[in-house]
């Protein structure tokens, strides 16, 4: 019996993918503590429903915000918390796939694995985030083919060229789900003094948000404070003028793909054209997001399906696999080539499991672990 687990360690939202169950956990990126005593009061949803109207004596935190560990040791706390609540006392520790924002440093990934050990882990791996967006999006990576993954999230968003497991060219921007937010909220300020929470935003982008113009534009009534006054205020928002503020950040993303394109190794654009750009992460649900890249791409676009559980299910799906990897072979070779205790290495992929031609998981770049004796 095993309960091996996937972790999609997002910024705006954590999911569990556990073996044979699938998604277990799904709860925004928060944990509150009590400022006296440091104590864990809250995390997850519990935590979220805090912010903004927290007492003094309690602190709110999203630790992972702009995709970089902003604060190590409440992602460390959350973390385990959250495993805490998803292996429980279960009698057999789990193995644990990671998939870290892609900007985490070296440091902090060992850190990760670190408390993913000290919370019971048996043995932790970590995944790159494009590998795990593409096999959540259900993408046979591990062909010579490249294909073209695009991760949008609430900190950044992920672009990279994938293929045999591994991604050849990628590149990281900070304009992704929460830009969308705070470009709302600053529009709203500018146009009409209004001021908004970050729900108020976030639910403006998601039911009359928009980055091309319709026909039939909707409207929404929004509440919030008169800078100026301080009073309550209720203005009715166009869809146009959110088109207006959200197209030209849509378009940097575009643009950051067609970068990408420039890099990519010409024997792979073929490839892109046929297979398409593939989208991910809450980002990419943003209307008409997935039009405007193919437009201005020129290359056809769609958003994977479950595109919010992508990167957790394919976390999932590695370490479900993760027997596939020649663990013993590899785990004697990792361990004589070095006698340090931290280190990372590449899956290999060795002539044997070449010949077993098997939908091979050693050929995804995972980060393993050294365990102890
Ligand atoms: P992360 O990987 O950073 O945790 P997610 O992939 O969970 O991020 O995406 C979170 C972002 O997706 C947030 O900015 C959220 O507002 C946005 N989002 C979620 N659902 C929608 C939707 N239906 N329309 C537009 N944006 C959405
Ligand atoms: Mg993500």
């Amino acid at each position: 019996m095993s309960n091996d687990i996937g972790i999609d360690l997002g910024t705006t939202t954590i999911m569990v993918y556990k073996k044979g169950k699938g998604i277990v956990y799904n709860e925004p990126s928060v944990i509150a503590f009590d400022k006296k005593t440091g104590e864990v009061i809250a995390f997850g949803n519990k935590a979220k429903e805090m912010l903004g109207r927290n007492p003094n004596t309690i602190e709110v935190i999203k630790p992972l915000e702009n995709g970089v560990i902003s604060n190590f040791s409440a992602t460390e706390q959350l973390l385990r918390c959250i495993l805490k609540k998803v292996v429980g006392n279960s009698l057999f520790s789990p193995n644990i796939m990671i998939c870290v924002p892609s900007r985490v440093t070296e440091v902090e990934k060992n850190a990760v694995m670190d408390a993913a050990e000290a919370s019971g882990g048996k043995r932790v791996y970590l995944i790159e985030e494009p590998v795990a967006a593409a096999l959540g999006a259900g993408i046979n990576i591990f062909q010579k083919q490249g294909h073209l993954i695009v991760d949008i999230g609430g900190g950044t968003t992920d672009i990279a060229v994938i293929s045999e497991g591994t991604s050849i060219v990628k590149s990281s921007i900070n304009i992704a789900g929460n830009t969308f937010d705070d470009a709302i909220k600053n529009m709203l300020f500018r146009r009409f003094k209004l001021q908004i929470g970050d729900t108020t935003a976030q639910k403006i982008k998601e039911k009359i948000g928009g980055c091309i113009s319709i026909e039939d534009e909707e409207t929404m009534v929004v509440s919030g404070k008169n800078s100026d006054t301080g009073f309550p205020m209720t203005i009715l928002l166009d869809y146009i003028e959110v088109v207006d503020i959200l197209e030209p950040l849509v378009l940097k993303i575009a643009n950051e793909i067609k970068i990408i394109l420039e890099k990519t190794p010409p024997e792979f654009l073929e490839d892109i054209e046929n297979n398409g750009i593939t989208l991910t992460g809450g980002g990419s649900l943003l209307y008409g997001l997935d039009k405007l890249i193919e437009k201005n791409t020129g290359i056809s676009t769609h958003v994977a399906e479950g595109a919010l559980a992508c990167v957790a299910i394919g976390t999932g799906k590695a370490i479900e696999n993760i027997h596939d990897i020649n663990f013993k072979e590899n785990a004697t070779r990792y361990f004589d080539m070095s006698s340090m205790r931290k280190n990372y290495f590449r899956g290999n992929n060795n002539e044997q499991n070449k010949k077993k031609n098997i939908w091979s998981f050693n050929e995804i770049i995972c980060w393993k672990r050294i365990w102890r004796n």
